[in-house]
């Protein structure tokens, strides 16, 4: 350090190298002279830095006298200028502001109010300070820039983290991004993170690092300030408070600005994360740019399970504002649902949930509550899927229209999902429920074989249409069912654990001899689900349909398999239901999950049967296989790729039922644990053996009021059913078994 001597005189005895981030734009160093005073050296390289550095002292020379607490101070040379020249560029000296870092100590509630002080005063003669230089800056690290670091998502390696990263900046560009003009603008320091904040006898003592100060919403300083302070905290939402409050009683937030903060601090972390799997993949993943990783991580995994108005109403209580009153309007909302509902229409619980949002496999009510959804099997790649959303949004804004044009995504989509069937499935046909899917899979059955009957399975749901209730027992053998048409014939539910026969084998073979019995109106077509989800979960018995299949394609009665609930991979073992069951059928059907929740279902049958419908009669659906529609689906086999959530479901679905068969043992109640990846059910029998629906009823109320949601089905409505979105993880599913092990304590075996 020649340099110091020649401009300052000074003799140093010792010198620091302070450089964390190897890419950092000037380098740091702390020095202490040969009476033990300490110094630090900045030197830039680069000259555009320098011009930085330079308007950066300038603000300092400004702010720095008025403030309550220390900011780096420059050390001029002999001739007035602190900046002067040094072999690896330009340097300057400052004062060494003595301190630990906040993030090295205990921070008690008064001390981060005192911090939010601070930072308000900071704030307040910033807000004097006007420099165009600084105003010019886009940096990433500024959460206004958060597009800047989307295409780093793609390096997270980890995909439930990738995914987390990738929602929370959507949200940002969704419900921050079109604010920020409404937003008080000022230059800021724009990283007080723990590792800029002083502490000296347990007072702030100043601040450092002022190198990325920039032009931006005022209220995004505090937000950094408080997301690397809610790191590794018990309850991260509330002991940040202090530092919220502290900042708000000496510059006064607004209530939108406070509204927005979530989104703020949500968006820094992903930018740090991003920043970290930006540096990872260049293999400059040293021990400061990762600091913060796994704290960010953990805070993220936390707030996806926190409702969203829980936070926001927490941060405003907090400042003194009202937070959000949803009981008016939820009462409101309730009664006109009523008042203007058709009574058919019915509702989930007793007390209805009004919900308000959803992310993955959680979903937040009106409240303040988060529900863990193990039930709901259309968000089948979670509920709001960032890559889903976007397809949709993408395409909406170009293109939507219907399939007498020809536009890429039908091919592109209709292609891709071929791929994923025998080859004898190679013809589609786009429509927009199950319901729809399955009535034309019937009419296109009928046609083809020019019969009309079709033979159904006991207790089987198809849809809502007039054919749609006509073929399933569940409806027309239901409550308000007129029974059996004369145009169905019924078989029975080939059903392990409660029917009639214990194999496959046998049921087949008594479904041959039902359809033989029949042989003077043969069926069009025979319909089935691989296993029946209203019939209460039941997987129909191995050798069953591949028996059965082989009578129904010898005397040319069309194979249907329902797969609306069972497709997609849910099964684990799978991507369909048929083929658990070793069988090819004629048509599938496909709906709920294709689409994510946007409404696209399809037929899938042969070549043969496609012609044989082409009789003359055009087939057109007005939706059906639309570009918007093809993308949503098209997005879903992305993310079921990769996400690997086939094989998610696959071994969670395992577990899951290995822990629900640990509570079999336990408790009597439980008769059955039945099901394939994550499409499980339980069904409850009472001590003599009857159909425990109430038990059902029960378990299913509880466990909503434990904030887990399931439904109830079954001929008996006595089986829980379980379908979550295929992102359910080994933690939720300890989160489900433990509580319902509780339940059941409870409520006796
Ligand atoms: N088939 C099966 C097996 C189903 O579970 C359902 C819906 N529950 C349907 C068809 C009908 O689908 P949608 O509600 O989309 O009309």
């Amino acid at each position: 350090m020649r340099e110091l001597k020649e401009v300052f005189d000074k003799n140093i005895a010792e010198i620091k190298n302070l450089d964390g981030d190897i890419n950092y734009s000037n380098i740091k160093y702390a020095l202490t002279d040969d009476v033990g005073k300490k110094y630090i050296l900045k030197i830039f390289p680069d000259i555009d830095e320098l011009a930085l550095a330079k308007e950066e002292s300038r603000i300092f020379n400004e702010i720095g006298g008025k403030l309550s607490f220390k900011v780096p101070q420059n050390i001029n040379t002999p001739d007035g200028d602190p900046f002067f020249a040094h072999e690896k560029g330009t340097a300057k000296l400052l004062d060494f502001i003595d301190g630990v870092f906040i993030s090295e100590i205990e921070q008690s509630a008064s001390l981060l109010f005192s911090l939010g002080e601070k930072a308000a005063e900071l704030d307040i003669e910033l807000l004097k300070i006007n420099s165009p230089l600084i105003a010019s800056r886009r940096l990433f690290w500024d959460v206004q820039n958060a597009h800047l670091s989307l295409p780093k998502v793609d390096l997270i390696k980890e995909t439930e983290r990738r995914k987390l990263a990738l929602y929370f900046l959507d949200r940002f560009q969704q419900f921050a991004f079109p604010h920020l003009h409404e937003l008080r603008h000022q230059i800021i320091h724009g990283d007080l993170n723990d590792n800029n904040i002083l502490v000296k006898a347990g007072e702030i003592e100043g601040f450092l690092d002022f190198g990325d100060s920039s032009y931006g919403p005022m209220v995004t300083e505090i937000a950094v300030a408080m997301t690397y302070l809610m790191f590794d905290k018990e309850d991260p939402f509330n002991d940040i408070l202090p530092l919220l409050q502290g900042y708000h009683s000496a510059n006064p937030l607004t209530p939108q600005e406070i509204e927005l903060l979530p989104e703020f601090i949500t968006t820094r972390l992903c930018i740090s994360l991003c920043n970290s799997a930006e540096k990872k993949h260049l293999g400059q993943d040293n021990g400061y740019v990762l600091i913060s990783e796994n704290p960010a991580w953990n805070l993220l995994e936390k707030w996806i399970t926190t409702n969203p108005n829980k936070i926001k109403n927490t941060f405003l209580k907090a400042a003194g504002f009202e937070p959000i009153d949803h009981e008016l309007s939820k009462n409101e909302r309730h009664q006109s649902r009523t008042r203007i509902a058709g009574r058919s229409l019915t509702l989930s619980y007793d007390v209805p949930i009004h919900m308000s949002s959803a992310a993955f496999q959680y979903m937040y009510d009106e409240s303040e509550n988060t529900y863990l959804d193990a039930c709901n099997n259309i968000s089948h790649v979670g509920h709001s899927h960032p890559e889903v959303s976007r397809a949709i949004s993408n395409q909406i804004r170009r293109l939507n229209t219907n399939t007498r044009y020809v536009y890429e995504p039908f091919s592109k989509y209709g292609d891709r999902l071929l791929k994923h069937f025998p080859d004898k499935l190679s013809k589609i046909f786009f429509v927009n429920s199950g319901s729809e899917a399955n009535d034309l899979a019937i009419r296109m059955a009928r046609t083809y074989t020019g019969r009309h009957t079709v033979a159904v399975v006991e207790h089987g749901y198809h849809g809502n249409s007039s054919l749609g209730i006509e073929i399933s027992s569940y409806k027309f053998d239901g409550k308000g069912g007129a029974g059996s048409s004369s145009n169905i014939l019924k078989l029975p539910l080939p059903n392990l654990f409660s029917g009639k026969f214990s194999t496959g084998k046998e049921y087949a073979v008594d479904a041959i001899d039902r359809l033989e019995r029949h042989a003077t109106d043969p069926p069009a077509v025979f319909i089935a689900e691989p296993i029946s989800g209203c019939g209460g979960q039941v997987p129909l018995a191995q050798g069953y349909l591949a028996d059965l299949y082989g009578y129904l394609n010898a005397n040319r009665i069309v194979t249907i398999s329902d797969e609306v609930q069972t497709g997609f991979g849910r099964l684990g073992g799978w991507f369909w239901g048929f083929e658990m069951h070793g069988v090819v059928p004629d048509i599938v059907v496909l709906g709920k999950p294709m689409g994510n929740g946007h409404p696209i279902a399809a037929v899938i049958t042969t070549p043969g049967i496609a012609d044989s419908f082409a009789n003359g009669m055009e087939f057109f659906s007005s939706f059906g296989g639309n570009p918007v529609s093809c993308e949503a689906a098209n997005a879903v086999l992305d993310v079921i790729e990769k996400e690997n959530l086939q094989s998610n479901a696959k071994e969670v679905g395992a577990f899951f039922k290995s822990q629900l068969l640990r509570l079999k043992e336990k408790y009597s109640c439980i008769a059955d644990v039945r099901g394939e990846g994550l499409f499980l059910g339980i069904e409850f029998l009472s001590a003599d053996g009857v159909p425990d629906k109430e038990k059902a009823i029960l378990v299913r109320n509880e466990l909503k009021n434990a904030f887990i949601l399931t439904g109830t089905d079954g001929p008996h409505e006595n089986v829980i059913k379980i379908k979550p979105p295929l992102c359910f993880n080994t933690n939720n599913v300890e989160e489900f078994v433990t509580k319902l092990d509780r339940i059941l304590k409870k409520n006796g075996s």
